[in-house]
Parts: C-alpha cells; sequence; structure tokens
C-alpha cells in the first residue's frame, strides 16, 4: 500500500525500522502477527518485512482489526488540534518538498499565520520547518542513492534542493559524508 504517493512500501519499512519520529502522524504501521499497530518511532521490536502493512490513520489500522501499541499509544484519545496542525504540516510537506516550499507558503496552506506556526512546530518537534524539510529530503536522497543509478546531480533536483551546494551542506551535515561516498560506502556493504 503507498500513501498518497508519497511512500514506496520498502521506504516505509525502511522508516519504521529507524523509529524515526519525523514520520509520526504521517503513517502508522501495523504487524499482521500481533495484530499491534505503532507510530514510525515506536522502539519495539523490528516486525520483518513480510508481516508488516501500512495506514494512514490510527482508524484505518482499526477499522482493519488492529489494536493500537500500548507503548507507543499511535490512537491519541483526546483530540489535540495542536498535533493536528503538526501533522497537517508534515503531511504537507511530504507531498510538496520536491517544490521551493518556504514557511510562508506552509502558513498559507495549514490557515495560521507563519510566526505561530514556525513556533508550535518548533515546540512540538524540536526542529524548525526548514531542518525538518531538509532532514525529509535527505532521507529521500538517501533513498534514491541505494535503489536507483540516478545521478547525484539528478537526485539534488528530484528531491527539492534548489542547487548542489545547499544538497551537499544537508547531506553532509547528516550523514557525515558526500552523495558520493555514501553511495560507494552503500555499494561496499552488499
Ligand atoms: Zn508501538
Amino acid at each position: 500500500m503507498v500513501i498518497q504517493g508519497r511512500f514506496s512500501f520498502n521506504e516505509m519499512v525502511t522508516i519504521a525500522n529507524s523509529c524515526d519520529p519525523s514520520y509520526d502522524g504521517v503513517f502508522f504501521y501495523a504487524v499482521k502477527t500481533t495484530g499491534i499497530f505503532c507510530r514510525p518511532s515506536c522502539k519495539s521490536k523490528n516486525p520483518n518485512k513480510e508481516n508488516i502493512t501500512f495506514f494512514q490513520t490510527p482508524e484505518d489500522a482499526k477499522r482493519a482489526g488492529f489494536r493500537p501499541c500500548k507503548r507507543c499509544q499511535p490512537d491519541t484519545k483526546n483530540f489535540d488540534p495542536k498535533l493536528a496542525i503538526i501533522n497537517d504540516t508534515k503531511a504537507y510537506i511530504h507531498s510538496h518538498y520536491k517544490e521551493g516550499l518556504t514557511l510562508t507558503k506552509i502558513a498559507l496552506h495549514i490557515g495560521i499565520s507563519p510566526y505561530y506556526l514556525a513556533r508550535l512546530f518548533k515546540t512540538h518537534t524540536s526542529k524548525t520547518l526548514h531542518s525538518y524539510l531538509q532532514h525529509i529530503r535527505v532521507n529521500k536522497a538517501v533513498h534514491l542513492l541505494k535503489t536507483t543509478e540516478l545521478s547525484v546531480t539528478d537526485i539534488c533536483y528530484e528531491v527539492g534542493f534548489q542547487n548542489s551546494s545547499s544538497f551537499y551542506h544537508a547531506f553532509r551535515k547528516k550523514t557525515k559524508q558526500t552523495p558520493q561516498q555514501y553511495r560507494r560506502g552503500f555499494s561496499h556493504d552488499l
């Protein structure tokens, strides 16, 4: 299952296994053998790829017969409007990361002031919107470096960077390597 065309199945498996909280609220994963569903950040044991399935909302997971994990409590019992804003913002970034996104553009879509959105996002995720966006773009680039033959330059623009120097800078910051070194290192692992 592909969540609104944003992620491939393998990408979501990688995210679930890396326990990256950046994807919380964006999708949920369920494990067929245990009947339980979790947030991507949950530190519970990594499930086998064959047993995993994905949902966009906790309601979808419950409808399919899965129970919420006691550890990560993926079904927030009380509706939190602030959390809904954060999740909408994340979802918007995941759908538009390839474009030249600005705080104003995101805030306009969400329907609140840029100042308030920036503060709220930072408080809830301890990341600025800009660093969150770069994080998502670098993760996408890592995935493309591993799984495609696309050139580094193509990947740079494919994931939404406006020029290669900002791509190299963001990539290095997260992985401590250049994209070329990363790709070579990965192919050695195979
Ligand atoms: Zn969990």
